[in-house]
């Protein structure tokens, strides 16, 4: 069975400083034995609010700040280290003080996974190890360029290696493209991350199925969009969600990597329920598993 201890929304990066709240006690103690993973960010390459947008979920990030989405991250702390995936973030340094961050994983190629490297670059006196899903050449000269990075390898499909004490198997996503999930593996936990769901070869299906998940973190915004038409190709990616979590059947899937359309559709629509065991994620929302 899973070890899903809380699920709590921070103010910030977690332990809080001075914070209280069950999960920064319990991490402040003598001994970790668990992966405590945090959402930086849980939107698409549009965020939430999407800039001009008047859909009912971006009026409603535009009044209620917890309902803004930043692009997807993920961050993993386990025994000391901190393993950053995806880079989208703006303000890494002001999240990550010089030395804080042990390795940075991406999952794509594409700029929102990547931004936040163009700041990490510049600075001086550390170095934070990348591995990337891809070729990053066509990022300007942040690869001729890398300053404090080092991008030490490109992940494969099913060759795994290990980060701090997490083991890290990468899954194909489609059959081509520079884009993969992974599966983290520790003493306690074994969870997916799988930003991009909607082309998941049969394979790498059947790998997350035999290899008895207790939790997926499931992107899930749809690819298309605008008006009527929308909304019903996001209760079809639900519907495929739904499946997908039937065929994988982790204790617990968690979605990420939302859209503004797919906000609305769950303000909206009534066949927007979820099951017990299916959670939509929110930034900086914790967990222990
Ligand atoms: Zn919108």
């Amino acid at each position: 069975m899973p070890a899903f201890f809380w699920s709590v929304r921070t103010q910030g990066i977690w332990p809080g400083a001075g914070c209280n709240n069950e999960a920064c006690l319990f991490y402040s103690g003598d001994q970790v034995v668990n992966v405590k993973l945090t959402f930086l960010g849980t939107g698409d390459a549009g965020c939430v609010p999407v800039y001009g947008c008047d859909c009912p979920a971006c009026s409603r990030a535009n009044i209620i700040s917890d309902h803004r989405r930043r692009h997807a991250s993920l961050l993993l702390e386990s025994n000391g280290s901190k393993l950053l995936v995806d880079a989208g973030q703006w303000d890494l340094a002001d999240r990550f003080p010089a030395g804080s961050l042990s390795n940075i994983l991406l999952t794509d190629c594409r700029i929102e996974c990547v931004q936040g490297l163009f700041q990490l670059r510049n600075g001086r006196n550390i170095s934070i190890d990348v591995v990337t899903a891809g070729d990053l050449t066509g990022f300007g000269d942040l690869v001729e360029n890398p300053g404090i990075l080092n991008f030490t390898k490109v992940a494969k499909p099913f060759k795994s290696f290990v980060l701090g004490d997490i083991s890290v198997m990468p899954v194909s996503l489609k059959p081509s493209g520079d884009a993969l999930g992974y599966v983290f593996t520790n003493q306690k936990s074994k969870f997916a991350y799988i930003v991009n769901t909607d082309a998941l070869p049969q394979s790498s299906i059947d790998y997350l199925a035999s290899i008895g998940l207790d939790l997926l973190l499931a992107g899930c915004s749809s690819r298309k969009s605008r008006a009527r038409e929308e909304v019903v190709e996001t209760a079809d990616y639900l519907t495929a969600i739904r499946e997908l979590h039937g065929r994988v059947r982790p204790s617990k899937t968690i979605l990420t990597h939302i859209s503004h359309d797919f906000d609305a559709f769950l303000m909206t629509s009534e066949s927007a329920s979820l099951p017990p065991d299916i959670e939509v994620a929110h930034d900086r929302m914790s967990l222990v598993v």
